[in-house]
């Protein structure tokens, strides 16, 4: 029996979910697969974990997983499940990628939909789950698709040996066709249940004019006119990435200005990584962290981690909508903006990759006597319900990665969302009482509004996932039921591509072309790949490791892989400061960085292993200097990242110890720096991951355009490429280079760079 307190009872009956468990029981009793849909804020995270426990589904050793697409949402409901359930953390538990608390007593697990994945690798009939709930399953993340593709399997399979599981897939919207309705993926049609949400009635409200592109700078506006004029009730904004929600935070809490508490509130932000890394540094700084490759997502992309990846672009594109900030240096305020501090706004921010101590705040109410500001990221539109929001105020944009599907070329952009999650965004407003929803745009815009977001599986190239189901045996991934199936360029690119690896047995070369082209889409996997899909990384870089084996390379391809794979070590010095005094600093640091970079990089021959070279360096001297908050912040790198470098660092040393018998790389988490032939080493390895992203710098008597000069040339692209400015690279421009990937910004640039000779190139 579940003992909950009465306070958690209360709050539980105000559940419109509650009213539902005999129906939502009834029915998972009845079917193998359920579909649920409830608005968000309904219950369903929270509450159905709980009916399935007391309905005995845990009581002979099964477990009841739920996946998440999201790190924030697996933790937080884990937390906040056990509460409501007066149960440790033992036995309502999580694991995500890197961490988690599961013990032997788990009864409850929430994870990202990476980790099932993985453990579907290991027992595919996942015969310790009794029941497997697939949240949020809207969101359409690639995983969650996938995963449920494969249960789709996985449910028969158990019901005929006799051990039977259960699957709810659990939905913020009705949108559930791609799922019922797909035969190849349920013959017979699960059953829908709707939980009818008790939703406030929400005014929504449009711009009259839709500002061209200072959408931070009219939410900051909205956020003024909203605690200066309408009744108490608390406002959550939504914008698009974490620089844009830290700058508006800011921002409000100058024009609000908060006195004692809220000032720590504030100093804590900056401190809380200092913090973090003295805990840290208490748990032995120079031994890799031993990884229990159990808990471990065996994929390659970074699960749930919109927030970070959608950071990469900030340098470039989203400050330029920060501007603002530097009208505010002396505190100047536009008429009707003036603080009215006689009611204090407490301004938090929301994202993923925040700490989740921090992440809870936003579930307490704010201090007596203030207005609570939440400014948030696409997070809180449906993973998290914050309780009293009345107003929300939505800029109706969002920040996505945009691949280009034949030549992988990405580029952030921030766009319009769709109607259905300014739809979400809107209802936020209204789980408490009537609200209202302020969005920052026009009416005719919002109509041009996609109805809904695609997949994501739709819009990224999948030769991870390829690799992963042919890991699985899953030979014609062709044939895989996928809820939405990716197009068939990107199987055939992704096919291609793991032939080239080596992953794939090669097709016959017989055949018409039609022929050839079907029998690469159902490619065998060699044994090398099966090799490479151990590694969490993408295949590129697990082709890489697999090489390595030879001359004591494996330590610092493990490091340049995992620098690489994180990506990102750099702080961005290219943005607008806020005032003179930063700018200097700004500009002192980037210098000082530089110069960093120049001594990393090596001398004579080692410089050309380029950009490559520079992680090495970085990562090497960190770990020298004591791997310290300090080190990292006066050379520019993100401490976060570096923390991220080591634990994969960790997690690639276990696998390979585990795989090769014959080597035994130490876990010493110190790298003297390689010799001048090991560098060359590096670079032939670095070439066979990479081999297909080569570039030829088009040469002074080739140049016909003035838009050519110091570009090179792919073999992919008709446009010109170029080595970044912050590339060590950049005033070397060798003849030939391979490339990590190619970002467009103001031009197309190459990451992660490094020279290769001609006569490697067959
Ligand atoms: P759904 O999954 O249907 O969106 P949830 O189960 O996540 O709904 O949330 C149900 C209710 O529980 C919401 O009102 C939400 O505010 C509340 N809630 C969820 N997590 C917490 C928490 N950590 N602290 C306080 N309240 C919470
Ligand atoms: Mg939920």
């Amino acid at each position: 029996p579940v003992l909950r307190t009465s306070e958690t009872q209360e709050a539980r009956l105000k559940l419109p979910i509650l009213a539902e468990e005999q129906v939502i029981m009834e029915a998972v009793k009845e079917n193998s697969v359920v579909v649920l849909c409830g608005e968000t804020g309904s219950g369903k995270t929270t509450q159905v974990p709980q009916f399935l426990y007391e309905a005995g589904y845990c009581s002979d050793g099964g477990i009841i997983g739920i996946t998440e697409p999201r790190r924030v949402a697996a933790v937080t409901m884990s937390q906040r499940v056990a509460k409501e359930m007066n149960l440790s953390h033992g036995v309502v538990s999580y694991q995500i990628r890197y961490e988690g608390n599961i013990t032997d007593e788990t009864k409850i697990k929430f994870m990202t939909d990476g980790v099932l994945l993985k453990e579907i690798q290991k027992d595919f009939l996942l015969l310790k789950y009794k029941v497997v709930i697939i949240d949020e399953a809207h969101e359409r993340s690639v995983y969650t698709d996938i995963l449920i593709g494969l249960l789709s399997r996985i449910v028969p399979l158990r019901k005929k040996k006799g051990q039977p599981l259960k699957m709810i897939v659990m939905s913020a919207t009705l949108r559930v066709e791609d799922f019922t309705q797909n035969k190849r993926l349920f013959p017979v049609p699960p059953p829908v249940v709707k939980v009818e949400a008790r939703q406030f009635p929400v005014t929504v409200h449009f711009n009259k004019r839709t500002p061209l592109d200072d959408y931070a700078g009219e939410c900051f506006r909205k956020v003024c006119k909203i605690h200066h004029m309408l009744p108490t009730g608390g406002i959550l904004v939504f914008l698009t990435g974490q620089a844009e929600v830290h700058s508006l935070c800011r921002r409000l809490r100058k024009a609000f200005p908060y006195h004692h508490k809220h000032k720590s509130e504030e100093k804590e932000d900056s401190t809380d990584d200092m913090k973090k890394f003295k805990n840290s540094k208490a748990r032995k700084a120079t031994v890799l962290p031993r990884i229990n490759l159990d808990n471990y997502s065996v994929m390659p992309v970074d699960e749930g981690d919109e927030d970070r990846d959608a950071g990469i672009g900030d340098g470039e594109e989203a400050f330029a909508s920060d501007d603002d900030d530097l009208n505010l240096g002396d505190g100047v305020l536009e008429e009707g903006e003036m603080s009215d501090s006689s009611l204090p706004l407490f301004v938090l921010p929301l994202y993923s990759l925040l700490a989740p101590d921090k992440q809870a705040k936003v579930f307490r109410p704010p201090p007596n006597g203030t207005r609570l500001c939440v400014v948030a990221t696409n997070v809180a539109e449906t993973s998290l319900t914050i309780p009293g929001i009345k107003y929300v105020v939505d800029c109706g944009k969002v920040k996505k990665r945009f691949y280009d599907k034949v030549t992988g070329v990405s580029s952030f952009k921030v766009t319009w969302t769709s109607q259905a999650s300014a739809n979400q965004r809107a209802g936020r407003a209204g789980r408490t009482e009537p609200g209202h929803c302020y969005r920052l745009y026009s009416s005719a815009v919002f109509s041009d509004f996609e109805t809904f977001s695609p997949p994501e599986i739709t819009r990224r190239p999948v030769e991870d996932l390829v690799l992963q189901m042919k890991a699985l045996n899953i030979e014609k991934v062709i044939n895989f039921p996928f809820p939405t199936p990716p197009t068939p360029d990107a199987l055939i690119a992704a096919e291609e591509l793991l032939i080239s690896l080596g992953a794939l047995q090669e097709p016959p070369k017989s055949g018409r072309l039609k022929e050839l082209e079907r029998a690469k889409l159902s490619c065998p996997i060699s044994s090398l790949g099966r090799t490479m899909a151990l590694f969490p990384v993408s295949p590129r870089f697990a082709k890489m490791l697999a090489l390595s084996g030879q001359q004591g390379c494996l330590p610092y391809i493990i490091t340049i892989v995992s620098a690489m794979t994180v990506r990102e070590l750099f702080e961005e010095f290219d943005r607008p400061a806020v005032s003179e005094e930063e700018k200097m600093k700004l500009k002192g640091k980037k210098a000082r960085v530089a110069q960093m970079q120049r001594i990393w990089a090596g001398q004579g021959s080692s410089q050309k292993l380029g950009d490559l070279m520079v992680l090495l360096g970085a990562v090497g001297a960190c770990e020298y200097a004591g791997f310290t908050y300090k080190f990292c912040e006066d050379n520019g790198l993100r401490y976060k990242a570096m923390v991220e470098i080591r634990r994969l660092r960790g997690q690639l040393t276990t696998t390979v110890n585990l795989l090769c018998s014959d080597v035994d790389i130490s876990a010493d988490s110190k790298m003297v720096p390689p010799t001048e032939s090991q560098v060359t080493f590096l670079r032939q390895i670095v070439m066979a991951g990479l081999g297909d992203h080569i570039a030829k710098r088009i040469q002074p008597e080739e140049l016909l355009d003035e838009k050519w000069r110091n570009a090179y040339k792919t073999p992919l692209l008709d446009d010109p490429v170029f080595i970044h400015p912050n590339s060590v690279l950049f005033r070397q421009l060798p003849d030939f280079v391979v490339y990590q990937e190619i970002i467009e910004t103001s031009k197309m640039y190459m990451k992660g760079v490094s020279a290769v000779e001609p006569e490697w190139i067959p």
